[in-house]
């Protein structure tokens, strides 16, 4: 996991206010990203969600609540959603992929951007 050293994708503060639907991330280099759950959640890069086709593709499941953030190991996110969605592993290099696609396209980052690649 080398990337694990880039100040790029380590995270030092996560946040999910309560009922904001907003979940915010700040990075070893200081920056601050603001993601909409409908987009974290539209992302998530999980086998259930993606099937087992290539790229992680935009599947609109609503703007559920962000029950839980749980760190896996040093190199991703786990997210519990208000749909009961629990799988959706995130590593850290993907989230910022996420995070800086978003602060260029905005809401409209899934029209724009069909195919994020692989994770
Ligand atoms: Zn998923």
């Amino acid at each position: 996991m080398p990337s694990t050293l880039d100040p790029r994708t380590v995270p030092t503060s996560v946040k999910a206010p309560h009922g904001a639907r907003i979940f915010e991330i700040t990075w070893a280099d200081r920056k601050s990203y603001k993601l909409p759950h409908r987009i974290l959640r539209g992302y998530c890069p999980c086998a259930g969600c993606q099937g087992h086709g290539s790229g992680i593709h935009f599947i609109d499941a609503g703007d559920p609540e962000l029950r839980n953030i749980a760190q896996v190991g040093n190199y991703a996110l786990e997210f519990g959603w208000g749909d009961a969605h629990t799988t959706g592993i995130y590593t850290f290099t993907y989230l910022r992929k996420l995070c800086d696609l978003y602060a260029q396209h905005g809401d409209a980052l899934p029209e724009k951007v069909p195919d994020l690649g692989e994770v």
